[in-house]
């Protein structure tokens, strides 16, 4: 089954088979801490489930064939599993890092890493020669997050991976926001890919998770010892909440993408709307290289609207099927502000250099009806305008 190469199939059965004790179809979940030995060191694959657990193993396969990679290594957050790639890193080693990376990542490169002596250049990574620019001979690592958040701008993933490779840095992709039903970054030249597992691919909002994925087997290696002596593991429900909701993956990503696009262009026809930011309308400036690198622009959608933070607050306040809260890729529609909520934590002169003003507003397309969405948003713009 795992060797089909669409991922509609891998979703659901890669790494995957009927349980052999029972013949249960689902993979079962896992709960034993310890497993039990014939004898010192004879043992089944498993001896303590820090080290390794089967429904975390089989989570671990099924992510790596949807990134088409040999190996996968889960984490209980995004955060963990960066932080935990971070760890192949030695003080004196240099990062090159998109400039509007998530507001946690940030926060990792330069609250954790830098004072131990890792640091971290960042660059608007849309200018290729930029990053080139950035490099040093300590540079060993080069950080891409595309699209970025909230800007939705597009960082070419190959142009940027020939550059790593040249420079010998090992070239990480954040595919969170794409997944891999849109953009397999492996596939365009990076070294590894990393996903917070708690946005579309659980895609319910009830789990927070992450991974690690490449197909350098030095690098799986040391991951997997890191994964085991750092043990920022998640626990066996939380996999199999993951592994469900892969199954669902392919389908959902065809809905969320066919809302937002159907949404974003409706929004720019909208009386109070100055700006649609999404990478499928001919307005983003990188509508040619979202057409080259991405197979859909995705379920995320920015927009400004006119009167600043008061017609913000409004808007937000009025909605009702959209639920105001921060993250994304969920069934359910989500819509926030990022100067106060997401991006709060980066300083005003940032935000106003990302192009972060009061009046930005962040969706994230949920699977309601479409109609039901644009009736929430149209009610919200009104409310704004009356502000
Ligand atoms: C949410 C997110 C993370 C962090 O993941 P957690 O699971 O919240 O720790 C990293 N990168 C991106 C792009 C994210 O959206």
């Amino acid at each position: 089954m795992a060797d089909s190469t669409h991922l509609e199939t891998l979703a659901i059965h890669a790494g995957q088979s009927p349980d052999p004790t029972s013949g249960a179809v689902m993979t079962p979940i896992v709960l034993a801490s310890t497993f039990a030995q014939d004898g010192p060191g004879k043992h089944k694959g498993f001896e303590y489930a820090r080290t390794g657990n089967p429904t975390r193993n089989t989570l671990e396969r099924c992510l790596a064939a949807l990134e088409g990679a040999d190996h996968g290594v889960c984490f209980s957050s995004g955060c963990a599993a960066m932080t935990t790639l971070l760890h192949t890193l030695r003080p004196g080693d240099h990062i090159v890092a998109s400039d509007d990376v998530y507001g946690g990542s940030f926060r990792i490169l330069d609250k954790v890493f830098r004072p131990l002596g890792i640091e971290t250049t960042q660059v608007d990574m849309t200018d290729v020669a930029a990053v080139e620019a950035a490099m040093t001979p300590a540079t060993k690592m080069l950080w891409v997050e595309t699209p970025t958040n909230p800007m939705l701008k597009l960082i070419d993933i190959a142009a940027v991976a020939a550059v790593g490779k040249a420079g010998g840095a090992t070239v990480v992709v954040d595919n969170t926001f794409a997944t891999p039903m849109l953009q397999r970054p492996l596939s365009l030249g990076a070294d590894v890919v990393m996903h917070s597992t708690t946005k579309y691919l659980n895609g319910h909002s009830d789990v927070v998770g992450g991974v690690v994925m490449t197909s350098d087997a030095a690098l799986a290696e040391r991951l997997r010892f890191l994964q085991n002596a750092i043990g920022a593991i998640p626990g066996p429900f939380d996999c199999y909440l993951v592994l469900r909701g892969l199954k669902t993956l392919p389908v959902r990503m065809e809905r969320h993408c066919k809302s937002a696009a159907s949404i974003a262009a409706w929004l720019g026809a909208q009386p109070g709307v100055e700006r649609v930011i999404y990478p499928g309308l001919a307005s983003h400036p990188q509508k040619a290289l979202a057409d080259r690198q991405m197979a859909a622009p995705g379920g995320m959608i920015s927009f400004v609207v006119a009167g600043g933070l008061p017609a913000a607050s409004a808007l937000l306040a009025t909605v009702k099927v959209f639920v105001c809260a921060e993250s994304l890729g969920g069934v359910e529609s989500l819509i926030e502000h990022p100067a106060i909520m997401t991006h709060g934590s980066v300083p005003p002169e940032a935000r106003a250099a990302l192009g972060i003003d009061d009046g930005l507003i962040r969706i994230s397309v949920g699977l309601e009806a479409e109609a039901d969405l644009k009736a929430d948003l149209e009610a919200a713009l009104a409310a704004a305008r009356a502000v």
